[in-house]
């Protein structure tokens, strides 16, 4: 996804890496296999203004604040991107960024695609994964068995997730479908090692290539 060709592309040492799907595609358990993988992962909590769902904590899933906190945050200028996604307000904080300046650094944003494309057009070495469900029919029945959400929430989801799909599918830079878990949580984990790879990321100043 290159949604400014005018900057050069300057690679940071670690990774800034955002992860978005639909509601129910399973973001978060995949990002929990993540988290277990890499300790080294710093996740972005995000703030928002939407009240704790089922046992969801305020400082570990999100920060859960008033819409006077938030805006307060940002009149500060405390947010990388802020959005707002079904009728309430989430924001990402500046602060984890710096982990992706680290060598071998890994700040995962866990976000939705318009929050996705502004990192993106700041950071655009950020690497951008889009998880999408096997099917329509199989997101709803995820969202269902998760037991968290009142049936006319999930409508709503089911109506916001089609658009999110589309929006994702046509501009992210990997495209991981979540069927089977273990091979989804495979292929986020070979994008992770395959981009530390990369040609800039890598430190060859050991190497004394530059020497006459
Ligand atoms: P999201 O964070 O994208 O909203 P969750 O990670 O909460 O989604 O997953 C939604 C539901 O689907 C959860 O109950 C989760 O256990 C289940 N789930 C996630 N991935 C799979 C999968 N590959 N197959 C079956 N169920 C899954
Ligand atoms: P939920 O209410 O299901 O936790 O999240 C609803 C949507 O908000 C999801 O698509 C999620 O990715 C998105 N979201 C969560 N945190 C942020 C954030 O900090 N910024 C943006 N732009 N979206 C977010």
């Amino acid at each position: 996804m290159n949604t400014n060709p005018q900057i050069p592309i300057v690679l940071s040492p670690g990774l800034l890496l955002v992860l978005s799907a639909p509601s129910g595609a399973g973001k978060t358990t995949l990002a929990r296999m993540i988290e277990k993988e890499f300790p080294e992962a710093e996740f972005s909590i995000s703030y928002t203004t939407r009240a704790p769902r089922g046992a969801e904590q305020n400082g570990k899933d999100y920060h859960f604040v008033d819409t006077l906190t938030f805006q307060q945050m940002i009149d500060r200028n405390e947010f990388v991107e802020w959005a707002e996604v079904h009728g309430n307000f989430y924001g990402s904080s500046k602060r984890v960024i710096d982990h992706s300046y680290r060598p071998g650094g890994i700040a995962v944003f866990d976000i939705d695609v318009q929050g996705g494309t502004s990192i993106k057009r700041k950071y655009p070495d950020a690497v951008c994964i889009f998880i999408l469900p096997p099917s329509m029919d199989e997101l709803e029945r995820r969202l269902r068995s998760r037991g968290t959400d009142t049936d006319d929430v999930i409508r709503r989801r089911m109506l916001a997730a089609r658009a999110e799909c589309e929006k994702g599918a046509q501009s992210y830079d990997y495209l991981v479908i979540n069927d089977r878990l273990d091979d989804a949580f495979q292929q986020l984990r070979s994008i992770v090692i395959s981009e530390r790879s990369r040609r800039g990321r890598v430190d060859t100043t050991a190497l004394r290539l530059q020497q006459p």
